[in-house]
């Protein structure tokens, strides 16, 4: 399954300073699963760390080359990861078929393949 990331460039920053150093006030909540705190809604209401107040945000496109090429990378980084769990499970189970002595090679080969085939790393 392909993992649907944007494809565009863009950031929110302040309307008083242009500083994209902003955030929004939210609720988060623990998630126990994970261990860690989650945000659970994000409100209207934004700050931003510069002008240390209240502000409104714009949103803007990213021009700078080298924002973009690191926005591309980390995104590489989470298809890849999108991908390692089922990656993962194919090589078990090729290891597992090949211990216990049955020729699943063709149809493993066709799993590898289709992960493959939709891997956009
Ligand atoms: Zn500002």
């Amino acid at each position: 399954m392909k993992l649907a990331l944007p494809t565009n460039y863009k950031q929110y920053v302040c309307r008083t300073c242009g500083s994209s150093d902003v955030g929004w006030d939210a609720w988060s909540e623990w998630d126990s699963a994970t261990n860690q705190e989650v945000l659970r809604t994000g409100f209207d209401d934004a700050h931003c760390f510069q002008c240390e107040g209240e502000t409104r945000t714009e949103e803007v496109e990213i021009t700078d080359a080298s924002e973009i090429a690191y926005i591309d990378e980390q995104r590489a980084k989470l298809r890849a990861e999108h991908h390692a769990v089922a990656m993962l499970e194919a090589m078990k189970e090729f290891v597992a078929g090949v211990d216990a002595g049955k020729i699943r090679s063709k149809r493993t080969y066709a799993k590898f393949k289709d992960i493959i085939a939709n891997t956009e790393v």
